[in-house]
């Protein structure tokens, strides 16, 4: 098994240099370093860049090399992965970097809604009906972000989830959308074990979503988003015992 999501120190993870040694430490046969990475022109991503140092647009070069070096000293394979931010008018510009970049795989993630992180408590503050439509406007992004092509793998589909103010919002309807976008796509979602070990207790996507999905057939890879090297260990083994369980095709994100 391979472990696609891994965070480092380039963005807000551990030391780069001890999630991977946390990795060797689990038998997996790969661990992809897929760190978060934001190029929008647009003014508050430019402030939280320059405020939560997230600079990965800068050094992936830097990266890239280290991660070289880790893959010729361990015996599991060390792949150079990004998690990029996706939002429809940033297109273009995650188009450019990408293809300069050349990473290995791309990841694709919708972690804010109206210029705030899906995780924050100002969802909380909003009425039922404004909620509602948070989490509406979270799965059109998915689909759009699914329908750009830019992605190999979509990140948590369904984020929203580990919010307990947006949480139960998400209908059949949302799941129908974005599995008939994957199936006619190249991307795949991810099995990610992000909060599983946490408040929420789930995988995403969740049960019910995971049933929709294997309505369209569409295979999944896998990710711990650990961003400690303590929460890679203890999420390997469970990501293991879901997929035991799940009938579904796990694929590389690599092709
Ligand atoms: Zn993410
Ligand atoms: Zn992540």
């Amino acid at each position: 098994m391979y472990d696609y999501h891994v965070h480092s120190n380039y963005s807000d993870g551990s030391f780069l240099e001890r999630m991977v040694a946390a990795a060797a430490d689990t038998a997996l046969d790969g661990v992809g370093v897929a760190d978060h990475c934001n190029v929008s022109d647009r003014e508050h991503c430019r402030r939280y860049r320059r405020r939560f140092g997230f600079n990965l647009d800068r050094t992936y070069e830097r990266r890239r090399d280290a991660i070289a070096e880790l893959d010729a000293e361990h015996d599991l394979a060390v792949l150079d992965g990004v998690e990029m931010d996706y939002h429809p008018d940033d297109e273009a510009a995650i188009r450019e970097f990408l293809a300069d970049a050349g990473f290995d795989y791309v990841i694709g993630s919708v972690h804010e809604l109206r210029e705030t992180n899906v995780h924050m408590d100002y969802f909380a503050a909003l009425s039922e009906r404004e909620r509602r439509d948070a989490v509406e406007e979270y799965f059109e992004r998915v689909v759009g972000l699914v329908e750009s092509g830019l992605f190999d793998v979509l990140a948590h589909a369904d984020i929203v989830e580990r919010n307990p103010a947006l949480r139960g919002y998400a209908t059949e309807d949302h799941y129908h959308a974005v599995a008939g976008a994957l199936a006619d796509s190249e991307t795949v979602p991810e099995i990610n074990a992000g909060r599983v070990d946490r408040e929420y207790g789930q995988f995403h996507p969740n049960d019910a979503f995971l049933a929709v999905l294997a309505q369209y057939d569409v295979p999944v890879t896998v990710g711990s988003d650990a961003h400690e090297p303590g929460r890679l260990r203890g999420r390997v083994p469970l990501l293991r015992e879901k997929l035991a369980g799940l009938d579904v095709e796990v694929v590389s994100p690599i092709d």
